[in-house]
């Protein structure tokens, strides 16, 4: 007989599990013809924290797991530094297909495969979502009713929002890939994580 937290426990590793299954197999986008694999996410069940990214690169397409290439690497050297790692958090995208030569998904993908990112983030319930670059803040603050002024504008802060009827702390930070072109953008990075950490810090339960 399982204990209780057993059960819940798998429970939500069926919830995230079918969402997966769902998205593995999803024809709802033109994307679905391009892809080699569609990127659910992964990472740990019971995260309370959620990172997301934009959508799959190359890497990610031939992988299907997320932040599996170079962005994805420097990711994991920010995620080290202020003590977390893959086994502690949930990464996923807010569009689950590669797009054609990297370009930036386009708002009817956006609009069609968002409610994958919204299943996810009500069966994990984090306490923070850190937004990874101006797509996945744009959509996180569209449904809260925050302006969005650019990630220029918003990274580094934390807001308090309710989503799905959840208290979550959305903290906005530039994409890991920026830092790859830009080394402005990696300092800003490595400052914003630092940032991050003082907030969850201040969260008594995490
Ligand atoms: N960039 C993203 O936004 N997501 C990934 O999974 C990889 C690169
Ligand atoms: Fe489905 Fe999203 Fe992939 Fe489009 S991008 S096919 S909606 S999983």
């Amino acid at each position: 007989m399982k204990k209780a937290w057993e059960r819940v426990r798998l429970s939500v590793e069926n919830l995230l599990g079918a969402v997966a299954a769902e998205v593995v197999v999803c024809t709802k986008c033109s994307l679905s013809r391009t892809r080699s694999n569609a990127v659910p996410g992964a990472g740990n069940p019971e995260a309370k924290i959620i990172f997301v990214g934009e959508a799959p690169g190359q890497s990610e397409d031939v992988k299907g797991e997320p932040f599996v290439g170079v962005a994805g690497k420097f990711l994991d050297e920010l995620l080290s530094e202020i003590g977390l790692s893959r086994k502690n958090v949930f990464i996923t995208n807010v569009v689950k297909c590669r797009p054609p030569r990297n370009r930036p998904p386009d708002p009817g993908e956006i609009a069609v495969c968002r409610p994958y990112l919204d299943r996810q983030v009500e069966i994990i319930k984090p306490c923070f979502i850190v937004t990874l670059g101006n797509h996945s803040t744009a959509y996180v603050f569209s449904k809260t009713g925050l302006v969005f002024g650019g990630i220029t504008q918003a990274h580094g802060k934390s807001h308090r929002i309710t989503l799905h009827g959840m208290q979550v702390i959305v903290f906005p930070t530039f994409h890991p890939a920026s830092a790859l072109y830009n080394p402005k953008y990696k300092e800003m990075l490595h400052a914003d994580f630092r940032l991050l950490k003082n907030e969850m810090c201040k969260q008594p339960l995490l």
